[in-house]
């Protein structure tokens, strides 16, 4: 069955959480059909607050169409989105803009149309009704936290050709303290072991190495992993940014040593992890894209003398690879 067969048939489901919705553990039980708000704040339509093709994903997935969607279920303190979440507009995400994206994204090179968050599982019976109306779209990557039940995985089966889900933590002491969520632990390997048997070969796991969170989440993610996934690819990442929310705490306020990325690496070689490829910026376009949006650029040094670009533009790539390849080629 196609993407747009699956999902239609899934319709009556969507409705269903819609008016008393159970998609995630927070199991609010409220009428978004009717205009509540559970704790994730998603309404009944998906609501999309930045697109842009993306060429620092995994290179197995880049460039990918990134789509930005309002409404999630963690309250994470490094969460790169929440700002953006919370200060840029959003707009309906209609089939009409949803199709006006994919084809620019197409058009500038996406290889795939990747939804985030936020969180894309809290909008999945709007992404269905969108799903069943388009047809004809570019493969699905579901970028997730994977904090949902298993009926909502179940209602996604066969719709994503990538699974691209986290694994954010390594007990439930750091999940509740950082992100809200102390069943997090239970939850989300509970959800990564259903996708990896209902979708074998799907699955993309990511884990941002957290500064200070070497033995309480890092090594515990991995041994997990290693043990009970080891047919899942694991994208191991270790540009970890501070954001506003994070700053004044010990650790999250602080950028990773380089001595903590090197031991993670180290970590997941021991246990024979298969790490996924980080971004291939050959891919970026030569020539300019067409009607995209300028975004802020961001640039952040940290103290190790680590740069992180975030929305560079194509000249600002090339000028950071230069700098890069020099620096490696010298003593
Ligand atoms: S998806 Fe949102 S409204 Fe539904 S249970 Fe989860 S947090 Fe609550």
């Amino acid at each position: 069955m196609s993407v747009a067969e699956l999902a239609s048939a899934r319709l009556d489901w969507a409705a269903a959480q819609l008016a008393d919705c159970r998609l995630c553990p927070r199991q609010c039980r409220i009428n978004r059909a009717a205009g509540e708000r559970g704790f994730c704040g998603a309404g009944a339509d998906a609501a999309c607050f930045l697109h842009y093709v993306h060429y620092g994903e995994e290179a197995e997935l880049a460039p990918s169409l990134s789509v930005f969607l309002t409404g999630c279920n963690l309250r994470c303190r490094f969460c790169h989105t929440a700002i953006e979440r919370r200060e840029r507009p959003a707009k309906p995400l209609t089939p009409e803009l949803l199709r006006s994206i994919v084809q620019r994204g197409l058009a500038e090179g996406a290889r795939n149309v990747s939804f985030h968050g936020g969180e894309p599982t809290v909008n999945l019976p709007a992404l269905l009704r969108l799903f069943a109306a388009l047809g004809g779209l570019p493969p699905i990557v579901w970028n997730s936290n994977l904090y949902c039940t298993s009926e909502a995985i179940e209602a996604l089966r066969g719709l994503p050709a990538v699974y691209l889900a986290d694994l954010k933590f390594g007990n439930p002491t750091c999940a509740e303290r950082i992100a809200g969520a102390g069943d997090y632990w239970e939850v989300v390997r509970s959800c990564l072991r259903q996708v990896a048997e209902a979708e074998p070969g799907k699955l993309l796991v990511r884990h941002l190495v957290l500064p200070g969170h070497l033995d309480c989440c890092t090594r515990p993610a991995l041994e997990w992993l290693a043990a009970e996934l080891p047919a899942a690819r694991v994208s191991l990442k270790t540009d970890y940014l501070v954001m506003p929310d994070a700053r004044g705490d010990a650790q999250l306020g602080r950028f990773l040593t380089p001595e903590e990325a090197r031991e993670a690496e180290r970590l997941a070689a021991g246990l024979g992890i298969p790490l996924a490829a980080g971004p291939d910026f050959s891919s970026v376009r030569d020539a300019p894209p067409q009607g995209r949006e300028p975004l802020e650029v961001e640039v952040v040094i940290s103290p190790t003398g680590a740069v992180f670009l975030h929305h560079p533009t194509r000249d600002l790539t090339s000028v950071a690879l230069a700098v890069t390849q020099r620096g490696k080629s010298e003593p």
